[in-house]
C-alpha cells in the first residue's frame, strides 16, 4: 500500500483533541509523513445592514484567531511536533478544512468522528462534510462517550 506523506489534523479544541491528535501523530510517525494542524474559526454573519457597525465582532474573530494560534502551537507541541505546518482559518470548517488540503496537497485528512457538538448524530457534521468535499482519504477518529 502506497505511504501517506502528508497528513493534516483538524483540531476543534474540544475534549477530544488531544486524542484525534494522537491518532494523526501516531499515524504520521508510523508512515513517515509529514503532519499539519488545521483549526477553523467559524463564521460570524457579517451580512448586516451598512449601518450597523458591529466592531465587537471584528476584534472577536481576531481574539480567536490569536487564541487558536497559541492553543494549536501548544497542541503541536505536546505531540512532539513543534515546527509542524498550522493553519488558522475562518469560515466554515469543512470548506476550509478540504480548501487548505487540496491547497498543500495533503493525502489524509485526520478528524474526529464527533466534536464540540457532542455525540448526537452518527457522524457529527463536520466530520461527514470533509468526508463529502475531500479529495483526498480521510479518518474519522471514533469518539466515544
Ligand atoms: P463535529 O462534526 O463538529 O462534531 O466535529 C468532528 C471533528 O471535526 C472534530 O473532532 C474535529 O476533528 C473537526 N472539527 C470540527 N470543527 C472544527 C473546527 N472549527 N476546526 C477544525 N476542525 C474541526
Amino acid at each position: 500500500m502506497q505511504q501517506y506523506r502528508f497528513v493534516l489534523v483538524a483540531v476543534d479544541f474540544s475534549a477530544h483533541s488531544m486524542t484525534v491528535g494522537q491518532r494523526a501523530a501516531q499515524l504520521a510517525r508510523g508512515q513517515g509523513a509529514r503532519l499539519g494542524f488545521i483549526h477553523v474559526v467559524e463564521h460570524i454573519p457579517m451580512d448586516f445592514p451598512n449601518d450597523i457597525v458591529i466592531p465587537e465582532q471584528l476584534d472577536g474573530v481576531e481574539f480567536l484567531v490569536e487564541h487558536a494560534t497559541g492553543r494549536l502551537q501548544e497542541l503541536a507541541q505536546k505531540l512532539g511536533f513543534p515546527d509542524a505546518p498550522r493553519w488558522i482559518e475562518v469560515g466554515s470548517p469543512k470548506r476550509e478544512i478540504t480548501r487548505v488540503a487540496e491547497e498543500q496537497n495533503i493525502d489524509l485528512i485526520v478528524v474526529g468522528s464527533h466534536g464540540r457538538h457532542g455525540l448526537g448524530a452518527l457522524l457529527g457534521a463536520t466530520a461527514n462534510g470533509v468526508i463529502h468535499y475531500a479529495h483526498c482519504d480521510v479518518l474519522a477518529v471514533r469518539i466515544k462517550e
